[in-house]
């Protein structure tokens, strides 16, 4: 484990969007983390001025006492003062307010889409590429900030991501056909209605196809005089919502810059510990990756647990008679998709020393 950035003493944090489902996937993670505490949640104006307890419907087993009691804030940078803050709000809100915390100096880390693909702006996996944060610098000189907005990747992606990186970084990836199976929780709360949803399969999920085909190339990309060069391969999606609780599954048929075994692919993916910044950082999972053997794994109902919701599962990986290799990634979208991926990007930053106690 990295010794304690703060000397012991956890940092105060806010939490914008508190309520919804990655807001609460924040709360439940951060009550007991040993280097941030939560000291304001913020939501819309609907929820503004009540207790957390009274304003949120609480989704999953117990709310943490610590922040019953906490009233509620507008997302106002004047009012909300932490130095590092928890972005869980739509793209609308975010693309005003992330910008407007950033440049009050706030670190800000986010899970909207609104930022991901500016030049300036990091679209960080700690396994993957941690050197990308040398962008905080040039998006600081671009904007004049003292702070900086980090952002996580879409949920999806996040998943693609993590089991393509080894075998890119391997074999070079060209091209991918890539079809999803997501979540209900994928959708927010309350989400998709429950009549839309039972024993059923929704062929689209709005705005989804464009983020898979386009934030892989920027995560695996590499930074060449503070600009990122994209990763030279093409994607191409298709994105289901079906009746699952939580957990993105990932189907891949994938070709590299030359021909590969599953078996040279399996070696690959067993090996893999991701990027050492991003080892021994209290949301890293021990391996990034669970390789399952089982031809009927992974399951979103029996792996996306394991490890605090924080690892990547793959499993059937097999040659494709088309391309050179299929395989099947799954995790979990409110944790390693959303909340728990910007806790872990937070504790590089603080690793790092970009975030410092003011
Ligand atoms: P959600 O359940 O609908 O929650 C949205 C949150 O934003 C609520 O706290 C809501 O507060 C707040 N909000 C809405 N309008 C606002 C406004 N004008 N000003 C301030 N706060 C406002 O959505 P979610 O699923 O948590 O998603 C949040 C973000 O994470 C989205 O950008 C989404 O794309 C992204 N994301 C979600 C997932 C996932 O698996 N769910 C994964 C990756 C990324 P009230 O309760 O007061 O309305």
């Amino acid at each position: 484990m990295i010794a304690h950035p703060f000397n012991g003493t956890r940092l105060p944090v806010a939490i914008l969007g508190a309520t919804g489902m990655v807001g609460q996937s924040f709360v439940r993670l951060l009550a007991n983390h040993p280097w941030f505490v939560v000291t304001t949640v913020a939501a819309s104006e609907r929820s503004a001025g009540k207790s957390y307890a009274e304003a949120t419907k609480w989704l999953d087993g117990s709310m943490p006492e610590s922040v019953r009691s906490l009233i509620v804030q507008p997302c106002d940078p004047n009012v909300i003062r932490e130095s590092v803050v928890f972005s869980a709000l739509d793209s609308g809100p975010a693309q005003e307010l992330e910008p407007a915390f950033a440049s009050r100096g706030a670190i800000v880390l986010s899970n909207a889409k609104s930022y991901r693909m500016a030049a300036d702006v990091p679209l960080l996996i700690p396994e993957i590429n941690a050197s990308h944060l040398a962008l905080i610098e040039v998006q600081r000189a671009a904007r004049g900030w003292t702070g900086a907005i980090v952002t996580n990747a879409n949920c999806a992606t996040i998943v693609l991501a993590l089991a393509l990186a080894p075998l890119h970084q391997a074999f070079g990836a060209r091209r991918l056909f890539v079809a999803t199976m997501q979540a209900i929780s994928g959708a927010g709360y309350p989400g998709v209605s429950a009549l839309d949803i039972l024993g059923n399969v929704i062929p689209y999920i709005g705005d989804e196809e464009p983020k898979l085909e386009s934030e892989g190339q920027k995560i695996l990309g590499t930074l060449n005089n503070g600009v990122i060069v994209n990763a030279p391969f093409v994607t191409s999606s298709h994105t289901n919502r079906v009746a699952v609780e939580h957990g993105h599954t990932v189907c891949v048929s994938a070709e590299f810059a030359s021909s590969v075994t599953p078996e040279a692919a399996l070696d690959v993916l067993g090996r893999w510990r991701g990027d050492a910044a991003a080892h021994g950082l209290p949301s890293s999972p021990a391996g990034p990756l669970v390789v399952h053997s089982a031809h009927d794994r992974p399951q979103p109902r029996r792996d996306v647990n394991a490890d605090g919701g924080m690892s990547v599962h793959v499993g059937r990986v097999r040659s494709d008679p088309q391309l050179h290799l299929r395989f099947v990634a799954m995790g979990h979208n409110v944790i390693r998709g959303a909340a728990g991926a910007s806790i872990q990007n937070a504790e590089l930053l603080a690793a790092r020393g970009v975030i410092r106690p003011s």
